[in-house]
């Protein structure tokens, strides 16, 4: 009989996983079972479509047809309220059960809601003002808010709330960012980087608030522990996310942040079920980026039709989407041992540093200037062993003259969320065989410009 594989969940995690198992001809039944009443789509660009800088109708990732002509079972508008392990099928709201041999969770994150008074109403809604923005359904909802809006308040200084802020103010919108700690990307860069950040928004408008925390929804918009109370038409929540794990919870599989797995990306309570993408858990991390959600599938995809392979985690890339401000992230800079070169220039808004462990880069911020990205981010990806000078150089060095990207070697990796190198774009003729062979620019889009830079310079005529 035919392996019954279910997938739940129908996110970006889930794409890649079904576009690799076509492409390996896994030859089982598969079923998609996604809450969303649409097709999957590129949350990443959900920014993009709030700033109005891209349309709705290009988020699509695969439409339902393509689903169709695979052989998949592609169900829209379906939520799983059960996994019954021991009947070995799934149950929906609906009351249908599907039988599965093998079940994969790939059911991404919910928004966290800060413990703000007022937020959710008696009836268990948000406040009218308030808004998530996790999803297209929060995206739609806030863009048709937007109108009537002349001030906003973004809750939580994180790459999400940065994003969320630009966009608001590109469309017209006074926005305030409110950070709980001290500093703007505390996550991700120090204290210096988030000054340095600070100062950059504020120049483009939009006013900061950090070590101050929104307690109270009031008739006019927000107060603050400050003291402070923001006006606001909108309220929109940034504030971190966590794991969707209530299903798994409720099956009885361990579930710590993330539903634990290991390196095949098994439960490892039950290894009929698999966990993928920002509902999972590997190695004590939980990830909440594209770049990892797509390497476990492509590993789940390589195990599920019999090829030996494994997860050992993902380097971290992240990059900032947003209009007029540049924010590029290697490893884990705030939390990974060695030796810091740094420099920073509040002046002009710019502050590059680099983590070094025996002259290797083990980790590195971009703020301001992404002009050596391309260059550190494959030193950093080959650990490439530098010259005792290099690190500073590196960074000392003036913005290089005309286009850098053309000059990468063909292993340098151009697109961190797919995964693919330099030369595999070079052989394809246009940006959109690119995308289609290889779904280079189909993740952040980070590497678009790169991309068409050198499939032109490639195909030049002599
Ligand atoms: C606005 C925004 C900007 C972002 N920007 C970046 C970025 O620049 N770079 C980056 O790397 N990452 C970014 N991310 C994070 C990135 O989108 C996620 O890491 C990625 O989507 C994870 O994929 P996933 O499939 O695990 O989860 P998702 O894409 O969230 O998909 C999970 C799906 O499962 C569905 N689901 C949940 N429970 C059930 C159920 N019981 N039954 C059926 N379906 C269910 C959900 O509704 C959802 O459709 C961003 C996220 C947001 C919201």
């Amino acid at each position: 009989m035919r392996e019954r594989l279910v997938i739940v969940g129908n996110g970006m995690a889930t794409t890649r996983l079904v576009e690799e198992l076509v492409a390996r001809r896994y030859e089982g039944d598969i079923t998609v079972l996604g809450d969303e009443p649409g097709p999957a789509y590129n949350r990443i660009l959900l920014s993009a479509v709030l700033e109005g800088t891209h349309p709705v109708d290009g988020l699509t990732l695969r439409h339902p047809e393509w689903y169709a002509g695979q052989g998949v079972d592609l169900r829209l508008g379906s939520r799983v309220l059960e996994i019954e392990r021991e009947v070995g099928d799934v149950m929906l709201v609906d009351g249908t059960k599907i039988l599965f041999d093998k079940v994969v969770l790939a059911t991404g994150a919910i928004p966290t809601l800060p413990p703000i008074r007022g937020l959710v109403q008696p009836d268990g809604q948000l406040h009218p003002k308030v808004h998530a923005f996790r999803s297209l359904a929060d995206c739609e909802r806030l863009v048709a808010a937007l109108p009537d809006a002349r001030r906003a308040v973004v809750v939580g200084g994180g790459l999400l709330g940065l994003q969320v802020a630009r966009a608001l103010s590109v469309r017209g919108v006074q926005t305030e960012v409110v950070e709980g700690t001290e500093h703007l990307l505390s996550q991700q860069v120090d204290r210096r980087g988030g000054t340095v950040l600070k100062r950059d928004l504020r120049k483009l408008g939009t006013e900061v608030y950090t070590g101050a925390r929104a307690v109270r929804m009031t008739d006019g918009g927000v107060k603050l522990d400050n003291g402070y109370e923001l006006t606001a038409d909108l309220v929109v929540l940034t504030a971190g996310g966590r794991p969707s794990t209530a299903l798994a919870r409720r099956a009885g599989l361990q579930v710590r942040r993330g539903v634990v797995v290991g390196d095949q990306l098994q439960s490892v309570t039950d290894e009929r079920v698999f966990a993928i993408g920002d509902c999972a858990e590997y190695d004590g991390k939980v990830t909440g980026f594209v770049p990892p959600a797509w390497e476990q599938a492509s590993v789940l995809a390589a195990h599920l039709t019999g090829e030996e392979s494994r997860y050992a985690g993902t380097r971290q890339v992240a990059r900032l989407r947003a209009t007029g401000l540049e924010v590029a992230v290697l490893g884990d800079p705030e939390h990974t041992q060695g030796e810091v070169v740094e420099v920073t220039n509040p002046i002009v808004g710019t502050h590059r540093k680099l983590v070094v462990d025996g002259n290797v880069i083990v980790a590195a911020v971009m703020i301001g200037d992404l002009a050596r990205v391309g260059l550190i981010t494959q030193l950093f990806d080959r650990r490439t062993i530098l010259g005792d000078n290099e690190p500073g150089e590196l960074l000392m060095a003036e913005r290089p003259d005309g286009d850098s990207s053309t000059l990468l070697p063909d292993e340098a990796e151009v697109c961190a969320c797919a995964g693919v190198a330099a030369g595999r774009l070079r052989a394809c003729r246009t940006v959109e065989e690119a995308r289609e062979k290889t779904r280079a620019t189909t993740g952040c889009g980070g590497c678009a410009s790169v991309v068409r830079e050198l499939i032109e310079a490639a195909h030049l005529p002599t």
